[in-house]
C-alpha cells in the first residue's frame, strides 16, 4: 500500500477533456492526459483493501460489480504511486490484453465497487488503468511478442470484436495459428464499427494494436462472412476448433405507425457509416446526415449517446433523446446499495455536449413514441409522443400506461433508432446447428464456453447478450482457455 493515509488526504481527481464546444468540431477523442504526480498522487488513494471489492467482478442486480476481468487493481495502484509504471503495465496485461480500450470506453464497475466509495469518491480507476496502457504505448514497451513454438493446430475465430480479439490473442499467444473472419471491411466489431471515433480513436488506437496482433502471427480475413461467403462446414473441416464471437447484432425496431417513412434509421447505420465516413476523409454511399436536422433519438442508452455525440458533429438542428426509464436519481438509493453498479443521474459526453450547444440536457424521460408523422414525399416530419407511468399489472409486472394529456409532437427530419440488440443473427447458428437459450443466444455455459457441438466455441454477446467491452475480453479469454484445454489435453492459459 503507497500511502496509508492517502485517501483523506487527497480529492478525487480524473483527467480534464477538450471543452464541449470545441470538442464538436472534430472526430479526435477529447479526454487530456494527467501528469505523472497527479496520477501518483491517486494512486495514493487506493487503500490496498484486504477485501478489494474493485477487482472481484461479480453481477448483481443483473449489473456488473466489480471488473469482470479481475484486474489487480489494487496492486497497480500501489505501483504508480511509487513510479514503477512498467511494473504497472506487466500486472495490467496479466489480466487484460488490450488496455487501452477498457481504459477509453468501460464503464468501470470497479469504481461502483470501490470500496472507498462507501464514503467518499472512489478511486480514479480508470483513468490510471487508460494512462499506464498509454504509457506503454509510448514507452515502446508495448510490442509483439509471438509464441516461441507452435502447436501446428488451427483456430478459426469468427467476429473480430472485443471477444473475438481476446480470444485470438489468447490462442495465439499458446502457439495456435489463429484466422480471424469478419464480414466487415476492417477488423474491430464494435470497437471499430459502433462506438465513435472521438470515444475510441480508430487509426491511433485500434489499429495500432491489430498491427501487434499481425505481427504476432493472427492472421484477420475481411469482407467474408461465414455462412454466406464461406461455408460453415468448411471452416469446421479446416480447422482443428472454431470460436464464435459474432455479437448480438440484430437490433430492435419501433413497430408504431408510419416507420417505414425515410429518415428513419437504425443507430447502427448512422453510426458505422459515420465512422466509414471518417476514416475515408469523405461521406460514404450511405452516409446518413444529421446536419441542419432536427433529431430525435429514440433510446436514452449508450447508443443514444453515441447519436447525439455524432448528430451534433454533423452540425443538426437540435437534438431529442427519448427514454421510456424515469430519471435516476442523483445518488444512490436505499435500494441500489453499494457494492452494486451506482444507478444515479449522470452526464455523459453526448449530453454534455447537447447542454454547452442547446442549453440542456436532451434525454426526455418517461416518454414513449406513439406514432411518426411523414409529409408528401414520405419523409418523416414528426414524432408524436405521450408520457408515461410504471404501473403494475394484473400479473403484478410493471408496464408503461400512457397519461392522458401529455401528447407532444415533436418536429423531426432524422429518428434513430437506439432500443437495444435483440440477440446474435441466427443464420449461422442454424447452419451449424447450434443449440439456442431461451433468449436466441448461442447455449454455451458460462466458464466452459463450449457449444452443443464439440470443438465450437462461443464468447461475448452472441453467448451472453448485449453486454459491456471487458466481459467480451472476460468471455473471449475464458473461451481461449477452454478451446486450448480441448485441442491440447490441458491448458496453463488464464
Ligand atoms: C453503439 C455502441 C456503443 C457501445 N459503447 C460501449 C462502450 O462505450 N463501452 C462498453 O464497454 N461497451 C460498449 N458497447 C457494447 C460493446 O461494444 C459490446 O458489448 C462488445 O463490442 C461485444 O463484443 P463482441 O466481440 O461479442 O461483439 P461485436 O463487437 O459486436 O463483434 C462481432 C463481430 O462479428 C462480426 N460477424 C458477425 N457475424 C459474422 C459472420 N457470420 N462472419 C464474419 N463476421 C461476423 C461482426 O461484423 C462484428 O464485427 C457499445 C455498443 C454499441 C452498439
Ligand atoms: S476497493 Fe478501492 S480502495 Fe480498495 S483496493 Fe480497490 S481501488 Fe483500492
Amino acid at each position: 500500500m503507497g500511502k496509508p493515509t492517502g485517501f483523506m488526504e487527497y480529492l478525487r481527481e480524473v483527467a480534464d477533456e477538450v471543452s464541449p464546444l470545441d470538442r464538436i468540431r472534430n472526430w479526435d477523442e477529447f479526454h487530456l492526459e494527467m501528469s505523472p504526480e497527479r496520477l501518483q498522487t491517486q494512486g495514493a488513494r487506493c487503500m490496498d483493501c484486504g477485501t478489494p471489492f474493485c477487482h472481484t467482478g461479480t453481477v448483481i442486480s443483473g449489473m456488473a460489480s466489480g471488473c469482470p476481468i479481475n484486474n489487480l487493481i489494487p496492486e497497480w495502484n500501489d505501483l504508480i504511486y511509487r513510479g514503477l509504471w512498467k511494473e504497472a503495465l506487466d500486472r495490467l496485461h496479466k489480466t487484460n490484453n488490450f488496455p487501452e480500450f477498457t481504459g477509453r470506453v468501460c464503464p468501470a464497475p470497479c469504481e461502483g465497487s470501490c470500496v472507498l466509495g462507501i464514503t467518499s469518491p472512489p478511486v480514479t480507476i480508470k483513468n490510471i488503468e487508460y494512462s499506464i496502457a498509454e504509457k506503454g504505448w509510448q514507452e515502446g514497451w508495448i510490442t509483439p511478442n509471438p509464441p516461441e513454438k507452435r502447436t501446428g493446430k488451427k483456430v478459426a475465430v469468427i467476429g473480430s470484436g472485443p471477444a473475438g480479439l481476446a480470444a485470438a490473442a489468447q490462442l495465439n499467444s499458446a502457439g495456435h495459428w489463429v484466422t480471424v473472419y469478419e464480414r466487415a471491411d476492417r477488423p474491430g466489431g464494435l470497437l471499430m464499427y459502433g462506438i465513435p471515433n472521438m470515444k475510441l480513436d480508430k487509426k491511433a488506437v485500434v489499429l495500432r494494436r491489430l498491427e501487434v496482433l499481425e505481427a504476432e502471427g493472427v492472421t484477420f480475413v475481411c469482407n467474408t462472412e461465414v455462412g454466406k461467403d464461406l461455408a460453415a462446414e468448411t471452416l469446421l473441416n479446416d480447422y482443428d476448433a472454431v470460436v464464435l464471437c459474432t455479437g448480438a447484432t440484430r437490433p430492435r425496431d419501433l413497430n408504431v405507425e408510419s416507420r417505414d417513412l425515410q429518415g428513419i434509421h437504425f443507430a447502427m447505420d448512422f453510426l458505422t457509416e459515420n465512422t466509414k465516413s471518417v476514416l475515408a476523409g469523405s461521406p460514404t454511399s450511405d452516409y446518413i446526415s444529421a446536419a441542419s436536422k432536427d433529431v430525435v433519438i429514440i433510446g436514452g442508452g449508450d447508443t443514444g449517446t453515441d447519436c447525439v455525440g455524432t448528430s451534433i458533429r454533423h452540425g443538426c438542428k437540435s437534438v431529442t433523446q427519448l427514454e421510456i426509464m424515469p430519471k435516476p436519481p442523483e445518488s444512490r438509493a436505499t435500494s441500489n446499495p453499494w457494492p452494486e453498479w451506482p444507478k444515479v443521474y449522470r452526464m455523459d459526453y453526448g449530453q454534455e455536449e447537447a447542454a454547452a450547444m442547446f442549453g440542456d440536457d436532451p434525454r426526455v424521460y418517461t416518454t414513449t413514441t406513439t406514432r411518426f408523422e411523414g409529409d408528401e414525399q414520405g419523409q418523416i416530419k414528426a414524432v408524436h409522443t405521450v408520457e408515461i407511468e410504471w404501473q403494475r399489472d394484473e400479473n403484478g409486472r410493471f408496464s408503461p400506461q400512457p397519461i392522458p394529456g401529455t401528447e407532444k409532437v415533436l418536429p423531426a427530419q432524422l429518428v434513430l433508432l437506439a432500443i437495444g440488440f435483440l440477440g446474435p443473427e441466427q443464420p449461422l447458428l442454424e447452419a451449424l446447428g447450434l443449440e439456442r437459450d431461451v433468449r436466441s443466444n448461442v447455449k454455451a455455459e458460462e466458464g466452459q464456453y463450449t457449444t452443443s457441438l464439440p470443438g465450437v466455441f462461443a464468447a461475448g454477446d452472441c453467448r451472453r447478450g448485449q453486454s459491456l467491452v471487458v466481459w467480451a475480453f472476460n468471455e473471449g479469454r475464458g473461451a481461449a482457455r477452454e478451446c486450448d484445454r480441448y485441442l491440447m489435453g490441458h491448458t496453463e492459459l488464464p
